[in-house]
């Protein structure tokens, strides 16, 4: 059997390694249009920051590692151009010298991956403006910037006491994770940072509320945020330096511009073999990885799949599916019943020391969908023990069936094992768990790694506590028209208080009912939701209406309260 992938880093390398481990008599050829395989786009972001000082590092096996240990026929700088399913080739083409070739295949696999999006703007072509996407990419910006700093070490102003080096400016464009992650990096390298954002949050995957602790968290690492307004130009300026114009009239001086407007999957090939491709614009695959043309398979960040909660069709750029889907394809074509269950989106970016992480359906999704049959609790616990040095909040969304319990999505933002648990979670969600077995899950603790209650189990028990009944919950909607109880201590009130609310500690509310309304509903509040819980239980018992604010003054406020460092 000859089988030819076509791309040759996530999706295409590991079918190509998988299928040799299947079949040893396969003729596989991987053919790669750029100059590397099986690179690590993921590190690109980091070897700009030079937190990865050397480009080798970013080689996670090289052409002749596939070669000599599993013997797969590797050709890079060369091109699929086209493909001819009636006669079952594809026609290839020598990079380098133009040269034009034809092979024949009995299976083809297609990993070509999602291309930046790169928009016909006023200027886009102009020196200093690039894209993270490829090895030369971030050997392109290094140099730029390594320019930069010479031709600014003859400017130079000596103070009388020290030579003062004037700040080089970076414009990032897009607040998704490669904008984010070269953004940080480039923080770290001590660029003036402003990040142009059209949509109105960074990290769109992310609730909104969940977005706005981010968004405060890297403006105080240094990040300048410009939300809601897309770019609409670019110009030359003086000194060699750039201007990005925005759609709201707005001019960003820049001396080096990063595109990062998303990516788009690459379906040229497919299109001209005739295969489907959907209208989001993916190719069309079975959960075999299947085409519309069963001798051909499509994989990676150019296909499109089900979103395993909503079951929409959803595309979905990520290592970690290309991975597994390379892997399925090999199976397939080697006789195997293997089988893509969907993604679920499941999602991390680190910045600067801190994390946020999800996976599953967001809170707005549903809404998109129509879909009314959830709930979400927030909840804000310690990533280890509180009483071992190094714990640290973290802040979670969870949402949830209503009418079964079952895990639909969970959010988690914060600077200490945050990827854990939603590992965790998106592992539970894929099993179908719900919020009942979280309650149950027996996890890993010692005081330095989690707490007897870890948050995942936590997560379930405040869920459970909802959907039985023990602790019905509010949202801040509309919580100004209700009954506010603030059940936490006077001194916390100074820090930020609920208007209208009235104050009386946890701990003299046994003595104080006779303060308490018993013909309306009562919203209980504290700092997180945790004091709230054990006021609402006593006044449920003792006959009141109450309900618990979810996630308390944390929720309402927290891109303010959380995360002060
Ligand atoms: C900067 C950056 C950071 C990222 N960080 C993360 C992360 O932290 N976590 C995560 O999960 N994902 C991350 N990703 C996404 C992840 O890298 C992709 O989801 C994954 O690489 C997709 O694999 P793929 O095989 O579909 O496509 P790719 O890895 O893009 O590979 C496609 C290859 O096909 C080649 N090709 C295309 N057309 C042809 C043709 N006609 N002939 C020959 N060759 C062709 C291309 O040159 C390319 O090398 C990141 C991506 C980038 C760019």
């Amino acid at each position: 059997m000859k089988v030819i992938i076509v791309g040759g880093s996530a999706g295409g390398a590991s079918c190509a390694a998988r299928l040799r481990r299947l079949d040893e008599k396969a003729e596989i050829i991987m053919v790669e249009r750029g100059p590397y395989v099986s690179y690590a786009n993921c590190g690109l972001p980091y070897h700009v920051g030079d937190v990865i000082p050397k480009e080798a590092s970013l080689f996670v096996a090289d052409a002749n590692t596939f070669r000599s240990q599993f013997a797969v026929d590797v050709r890079t700088g060369c091109e699929a151009t086209k493909i001819s399913p009636d006669k079952k080739t594809v026609e290839l083409r020598n990079v380098a010298t133009g040269e034009v070739t034809t092979e024949s295949y009995d299976k083809l696999v297609l990993s070509p991956g999602a291309p930046s999006i790169r928009p016909p703007l006023p200027g886009i072509d102009l020196p200093g403006i690039f894209e993270v996407r490829t090895v030369p990419d971030t050997r392109a910006i290094r140099e730029w910037i390594e320019k930069g700093s010479l031709f600014l070490s003859g400017m130079h102003k000596y103070s009388g006491f020290q030579t003062v080096r004037p700040r080089t400016r970076a414009v990032v464009i897009g607040g998704g994770f490669i904008g984010l992650e070269t953004a940080e990096n480039l923080v770290h390298r001590g660029f003036d940072l402003t990040l142009v954002e059209m949509g109105d949050q960074i990290l769109a995957p992310l609730d909104q509320e969940m977005a706005r602790i981010v968004e405060g968290y890297v403006e105080r690492h240094g990040m300048r945020l410009a939300l809601s307004d897309g770019v609409a130009g670019f110009q030359q300026a003086a000194n060699n330096t750039l201007a990005v114009l925005t759609q709201s009239g707005k001019s960003y001086p820049a001396d080096i511009v990063i595109l990062a407007l998303g990516v788009r999957p690459d379906t040229t090939l497919a299109k001209s073999a005739g295969l489907e491709v959907s209208q989001r614009g993916g190719i069309r695959v079975d959960e075999h990885m299947r085409t519309t043309n069963p001798d051909i398979f499509a994989v990676g960040d150019a296909v499109e799949v089900k979103d395993f909660v909503t079951g929409e069709w959803s595309l979905i750029a990520l290592a970690g599916p290309a991975n597994r889907q390379g892997r399925i394809a090999a199976d397939v074509i080697a006789g195997r019943d293997s089988g893509f269950r969907g993604t679920q989106g499941t999602s991390i970016i680190g910045l600067f020391g801190a994390a946020a992480a999800w996976t599953g359906a967001s809170e707005k999704t549903l809404n998109r969908i129509g879909d009314k049959d959830y709930e979400k609790i927030y909840l804000y616990p310690n990533s280890h023990a509180g009483y071992y040095p190094g714990a640290k909040p973290i802040a979670m969304k969870i949402l949830f069936r209503k009418s079964n319990g079952r895990l639909l999505g969970a959010q988690a933002l914060g600077e200490d094992n945050v990827d854990k648990r939603i590992s965790a979670l998106a592992m539970a969600l894929q099993l179908g768990a719900t919020i009942y077995d979280l309650e149950e899950s027996e996890l890993c603790y010692a005081p330095q790694f989690g707490s007897a209650k870890d948050p995942v189990n936590f997560a379930g028990m405040v869920a459970a506590d909802v959907l039985r009944g023990d602790m019905p919950i509010s949202h801040w909607d509309g919580a100004e028209k209700a009954f506010l109880l603030d059940v936490r201590e006077p001194m916390e009130l100074a820090v930020e208080s609920a208007p209208g609310a009235v104050n009386i500690p946890l701990g003299q509310l046994r003595a104080r009912l006779g303060e308490l309304p018993r013909d309306r509903e009562i919203l209980v509040i504290c700092r997180s939701g945790q004091r709230a819980y054990s006021a609402t239980r006593m006044l449920l018992q003792k006959g009141f209406k109450a309900r618990n604010l979810a996630g308390g003054m944390l929720s309402r406020a927290h891109a303010e309260t959380f995360w002060t460092s």
